[in-house]
């Protein structure tokens, strides 16, 4: 008797797949200064090494191959690379030096070019254009300010309208309040 295996499913998973993917897409990523994208031989030790992926789903090794096989349409407009904190553990520990901050930088570039942008990082650069600082100066903060001996609010662009209007010039400028929405 003759054995047949219905591969159907499986044909249309892959054709889907391949609808998505964008040969381009690592050339560009690669031209944007992302040079050591393909280096990564997908070791794993990153995803390992990244405290960011410890409390969320972001897996730094799985971005690196989504973008190594083009995947652009998965990757620019997911919130996955907005959860690196920058910290570069992972970048000192990578065996093959694949430089995964600078990866990261080069992606989000590239999305806020098509509009995409993780919602705090928003929120973060609308308050970088209102106040000079990514961070709210709330009571709490300037509570323990002064339970430190430090004065509440600190010399910087809160309490320097000059400093703020230098501030809000520069952003004016190079065009970041209208890329953010502020
Ligand atoms: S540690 Fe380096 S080589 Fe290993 S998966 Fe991460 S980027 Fe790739
Ligand atoms: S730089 Fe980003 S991706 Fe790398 S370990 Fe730190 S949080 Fe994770």
């Amino acid at each position: 008797m003759e054995l047949r295996i219905d591969m159907t499913d499986e044909v249309e998973v892959v054709e889907k797949k391949a609808k998505l993917v964008n040969p381009e897409f690592v050339e560009e990523v690669i031209k944007a200064g992302a040079v050591s994208v393909n280096l990564c031989w997908q070791c794993g030790t990153c995803t390992a090494s990244c405290p960011s992926g410890l409390h969320t789903a972001f897996r730094v090794r799985k971005l690196i191959r989504r973008v190594q096989l083009g995947f652009m349409d998965e990757v620019l407009p997911a919130d996955d690379m907005w959860m690196c904190t920058t910290c570069y553990t992972c970048h000192e520990r990578c065996p093959r030096d694949v430089k995964i901050p600078e990866i990261i930088f080069t992606l989000r570039n590239m999305a806020v070019k098509m509009g995409y942008m993780a919602e705090t990082h928003k929120k973060a650069a609308t308050l970088l254009v209102k106040t000079g600082h990514t961070i709210p100066l709330d009571d709490k903060a300037k509570a323990l300010r002064k339970k430190v001996g430090l004065i509440e609010t600190p010399l910087t662009t809160l309490s320097n309208s000059e400093a703020l209007e230098e501030v809000q010039k520069i952003l004016r400028h190079t065009g970041f309040d209208k890329i953010v929405g502020a």
